[in-house]
Protein backbone atom coordinates (compact mmCIF):
# COMPACT_ATOMS: atom_id res chain seq x y z
CA UNK A 1 0.00 0.00 0.00
CA UNK A 2 1.03 3.63 -0.80
CA UNK A 3 0.53 4.71 2.68
CA UNK A 4 -1.33 7.83 0.63
CA UNK A 5 -4.87 6.56 1.36
CA UNK A 6 -6.68 6.46 5.02
CA UNK A 7 -9.83 4.32 5.24
CA UNK A 8 -12.37 5.62 7.98
CA UNK A 9 -14.12 2.93 10.05
CA UNK A 10 -17.16 3.77 10.78
CA UNK A 11 -16.66 5.15 13.97
CA UNK A 12 -14.14 7.54 12.30
CA UNK A 13 -16.01 9.09 10.37
CA UNK A 14 -16.75 12.54 11.18
CA UNK A 15 -20.05 13.77 12.32
CA UNK A 16 -21.37 17.51 11.93
CA UNK A 17 -21.64 19.83 14.54
CA UNK A 18 -25.43 20.68 15.82
CA UNK A 19 -26.91 23.40 15.03
CA UNK A 20 -30.81 25.28 13.55
CA UNK A 21 -31.77 24.98 10.23
CA UNK A 22 -31.86 28.30 8.86
CA UNK A 23 -35.89 29.55 8.82
CA UNK A 24 -35.23 32.79 6.76
CA UNK A 25 -34.98 31.25 3.58
CA UNK A 26 -36.87 30.57 0.02
CA UNK A 27 -36.59 27.35 -1.20
CA UNK A 28 -35.75 26.96 -5.15
CA UNK A 29 -36.28 23.39 -6.36
CA UNK A 30 -35.02 21.97 -9.86
CA UNK A 31 -37.45 19.82 -12.15
CA UNK A 32 -35.69 16.75 -10.93
CA UNK A 33 -36.71 17.71 -7.00
CA UNK A 34 -40.27 18.37 -8.06
CA UNK A 35 -40.34 14.97 -9.74
CA UNK A 36 -39.12 13.71 -6.14
CA UNK A 37 -35.47 13.57 -6.05
CA UNK A 38 -34.15 14.33 -2.56
CA UNK A 39 -30.86 15.41 -1.53
CA UNK A 40 -29.22 13.68 1.88
CA UNK A 41 -27.66 17.39 2.99
CA UNK A 42 -29.84 20.62 2.44
CA UNK A 43 -27.73 23.68 0.57
CA UNK A 44 -28.39 27.07 1.99
CA UNK A 45 -27.02 30.49 0.27
CA UNK A 46 -26.64 33.71 1.68
CA UNK A 47 -27.94 36.11 -0.90
CA UNK A 48 -24.61 38.38 -0.03
CA UNK A 49 -22.28 34.26 -1.23
CA UNK A 50 -25.01 34.13 -4.31
CA UNK A 51 -24.44 37.37 -5.85
CA UNK A 52 -20.68 37.09 -5.48
CA UNK A 53 -20.42 33.57 -7.28
CA UNK A 54 -23.02 34.69 -10.19
CA UNK A 55 -20.44 38.31 -10.60
CA UNK A 56 -17.42 35.82 -10.81
CA UNK A 57 -19.77 33.38 -13.33
CA UNK A 58 -20.84 36.17 -15.34
CA UNK A 59 -17.18 38.01 -16.22
CA UNK A 60 -15.80 35.07 -18.68
CA UNK A 61 -18.59 34.08 -21.19
CA UNK A 62 -16.19 32.32 -23.22
CA UNK A 63 -14.00 30.27 -21.06
CA UNK A 64 -15.06 28.00 -17.46
CA UNK A 65 -14.55 30.02 -14.49
CA UNK A 66 -14.68 28.56 -10.92
CA UNK A 67 -13.65 28.73 -7.41
CA UNK A 68 -14.87 27.38 -3.75
CA UNK A 69 -17.74 27.29 -1.89
CA UNK A 70 -17.08 28.11 2.02
CA UNK A 71 -19.44 27.68 5.05
CA UNK A 72 -21.08 24.99 7.48
CA UNK A 73 -21.44 21.80 7.25
CA UNK A 74 -24.34 21.28 10.26
CA UNK A 75 -27.18 18.80 11.10
CA UNK A 76 -29.99 20.36 12.81
CA UNK A 77 -30.78 20.08 15.96
CA UNK A 78 -34.18 18.77 15.80
CA UNK A 79 -34.79 16.98 12.94
CA UNK A 80 -30.76 15.85 12.45
CA UNK A 81 -30.75 16.72 8.86
CA UNK A 82 -27.70 17.51 7.49
CA UNK A 83 -27.53 20.96 5.96
CA UNK A 84 -24.90 23.07 4.03
CA UNK A 85 -24.52 27.00 4.34
CA UNK A 86 -22.64 28.71 1.76
CA UNK A 87 -21.95 32.49 2.67
CA UNK A 88 -18.08 32.66 1.49
CA UNK A 89 -16.92 32.15 -1.52
CA UNK A 90 -13.53 32.04 -3.37
CA UNK A 91 -12.77 32.53 -6.69
CA UNK A 92 -9.42 30.57 -8.03
CA UNK A 93 -7.19 32.65 -9.31
CA UNK A 94 -4.55 30.93 -10.72
CA UNK A 95 -6.59 28.47 -13.09
CA UNK A 96 -5.87 26.80 -15.94
CA UNK A 97 -9.01 27.38 -17.94
CA UNK A 98 -10.16 27.00 -21.99
CA UNK A 99 -13.63 27.25 -23.43
CA UNK A 100 -14.20 23.80 -21.99
CA UNK A 101 -12.72 22.67 -18.93
CA UNK A 102 -11.00 24.11 -15.93
CA UNK A 103 -8.40 22.56 -13.64
CA UNK A 104 -7.32 24.13 -10.07
CA UNK A 105 -3.69 24.42 -10.17
CA UNK A 106 -1.26 23.40 -7.14
CA UNK A 107 -0.72 27.21 -6.84
CA UNK A 108 -4.39 27.67 -6.80
CA UNK A 109 -5.16 25.07 -3.98
CA UNK A 110 -2.26 26.41 -1.92
CA UNK A 111 -3.97 30.05 -2.22
CA UNK A 112 -7.16 28.56 -1.10
CA UNK A 113 -6.30 26.71 1.91
CA UNK A 114 -4.23 30.29 2.75
CA UNK A 115 -7.08 32.20 2.56
CA UNK A 116 -9.52 29.61 4.35
CA UNK A 117 -6.72 29.30 7.31
CA UNK A 118 -6.31 33.13 7.46
CA UNK A 119 -9.76 34.23 7.03
CA UNK A 120 -12.26 31.61 7.76
CA UNK A 121 -10.44 29.48 10.25
CA UNK A 122 -13.83 28.37 11.67
CA UNK A 123 -15.44 27.50 8.29
CA UNK A 124 -15.75 24.29 5.63
CA UNK A 125 -14.86 23.93 2.70
CA UNK A 126 -18.43 22.89 1.75
CA UNK A 127 -17.78 21.99 -2.50
CA UNK A 128 -16.75 23.94 -5.58
CA UNK A 129 -18.11 25.96 -8.44
CA UNK A 130 -17.46 26.70 -11.59
CA UNK A 131 -19.35 27.75 -15.32
CA UNK A 132 -20.10 25.97 -18.12
CA UNK A 133 -20.82 28.68 -21.09
CA UNK A 134 -23.27 27.14 -23.66
CA UNK A 135 -23.15 23.80 -22.67
CA UNK A 136 -26.03 23.43 -19.88
CA UNK A 137 -25.92 22.20 -16.48
CA UNK A 138 -24.23 18.81 -15.96
CA UNK A 139 -20.90 17.13 -14.84
CA UNK A 140 -18.17 15.91 -17.42
CA UNK A 141 -16.58 12.90 -16.52
CA UNK A 142 -13.97 15.13 -15.77
CA UNK A 143 -15.89 17.11 -13.41
CA UNK A 144 -16.82 14.08 -11.43
CA UNK A 145 -13.04 12.93 -11.75
CA UNK A 146 -11.89 16.36 -9.85
CA UNK A 147 -15.25 16.22 -7.54
CA UNK A 148 -14.07 12.83 -6.26
CA UNK A 149 -10.20 13.70 -5.84
CA UNK A 150 -10.08 17.17 -4.41
CA UNK A 151 -14.07 16.77 -2.32
CA UNK A 152 -13.85 13.25 -1.20
CA UNK A 153 -16.52 14.15 2.01
CA UNK A 154 -20.04 13.11 0.97
CA UNK A 155 -21.58 16.64 2.06
CA UNK A 156 -19.25 18.52 -0.55
CA UNK A 157 -21.11 19.73 -3.42
CA UNK A 158 -20.64 20.94 -7.03
CA UNK A 159 -22.29 24.08 -8.55
CA UNK A 160 -22.19 24.33 -12.43
CA UNK A 161 -23.24 27.88 -13.63
CA UNK A 162 -24.19 28.68 -17.21
CA UNK A 163 -23.98 32.06 -17.33
CA UNK A 164 -25.57 33.38 -20.81
CA UNK A 165 -28.36 31.06 -20.19
CA UNK A 166 -28.91 31.87 -16.63
CA UNK A 167 -29.16 28.21 -14.99
CA UNK A 168 -27.35 26.41 -12.63
CA UNK A 169 -27.91 23.36 -10.14
CA UNK A 170 -25.82 21.82 -7.56
CA UNK A 171 -24.66 18.25 -7.73
CA UNK A 172 -25.19 16.22 -4.39
CA UNK A 173 -23.61 12.95 -3.67
CA UNK A 174 -26.56 10.33 -2.98
CA UNK A 175 -26.72 8.38 0.39
CA UNK A 176 -24.16 5.93 -0.73
CA UNK A 177 -21.78 8.64 -2.08
CA UNK A 178 -22.81 8.66 -5.69
CA UNK A 179 -22.33 11.73 -7.71
CA UNK A 180 -25.05 11.60 -10.70
CA UNK A 181 -23.63 13.95 -13.52
CA UNK A 182 -27.07 14.90 -15.16
CA UNK A 183 -29.71 15.63 -12.25
CA UNK A 184 -29.24 18.27 -10.30
CA UNK A 185 -30.38 20.23 -6.95
CA UNK A 186 -31.66 23.36 -6.53
CA UNK A 187 -31.16 25.20 -2.98
CA UNK A 188 -32.25 27.33 -0.01
CA UNK A 189 -31.25 31.34 -0.60
CA UNK A 190 -31.44 32.84 3.04
CA UNK A 191 -32.87 36.48 2.96
CA UNK A 192 -31.70 37.80 6.09
CA UNK A 193 -32.67 41.60 6.54
CA UNK A 194 -33.75 41.53 2.48
CA UNK A 195 -37.19 42.24 1.65
CA UNK A 196 -36.96 40.25 -1.86
CA UNK A 197 -34.98 37.60 -3.89
CA UNK A 198 -31.69 38.02 -5.96
CA UNK A 199 -32.03 34.73 -7.61
CA UNK A 200 -32.74 35.07 -11.58
CA UNK A 201 -31.56 31.30 -12.25
CA UNK A 202 -34.58 30.34 -14.65
CA UNK A 203 -34.44 26.66 -14.60
CA UNK A 204 -35.56 26.62 -10.37
CA UNK A 205 -38.74 27.08 -9.55
CA UNK A 206 -39.89 28.82 -6.05
CA UNK A 207 -43.35 29.16 -4.61
CA UNK A 208 -42.56 30.96 -1.85
CA UNK A 209 -41.10 33.94 -4.22
CA UNK A 210 -44.55 34.22 -5.37
CA UNK A 211 -45.37 34.65 -1.96
CA UNK A 212 -42.43 37.64 -1.34
CA UNK A 213 -43.13 39.06 -4.50
CA UNK A 214 -47.41 39.42 -3.59
CA UNK A 215 -45.91 40.43 -0.43
CA UNK A 216 -43.78 43.24 -1.80
CA UNK A 217 -45.27 44.35 -5.03
CA UNK A 218 -42.00 43.65 -7.10
CA UNK A 219 -38.92 42.06 -7.17
CA UNK A 220 -35.37 43.55 -7.73
CA UNK A 221 -32.34 42.91 -7.90
CA UNK A 222 -30.01 43.61 -4.78
CA UNK A 223 -26.34 45.29 -4.48
CA UNK A 224 -24.22 43.43 -2.68
CA UNK A 225 -23.91 44.04 0.78
CA UNK A 226 -20.58 45.58 1.93
CA UNK A 227 -19.72 44.28 5.63
CA UNK A 228 -16.62 42.79 4.66
ZN1 LIG B 1 -17.47 21.23 -16.07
Amino acid sequence: MSGSLIRLSPNDIPEPKTASIPGNAIRWRSQYEIAGYKAPVSVFVTSKAFVRFCAHAGSDLKNEVGGWLVGKWRADEESGQQFLIVDAVLPALYTRHGSAYLTFTQDSQVAMHTMMEEKYPESDLVGWYHTHPRMGVFLSSYDTWLHGNFFPHPWQVALVIEPVSATAGFFIPDQDGVLDNRRYYGFNEIYNGRKSSVVHWTNLHSDEKRELQSNNGDVKLLEDDNDD
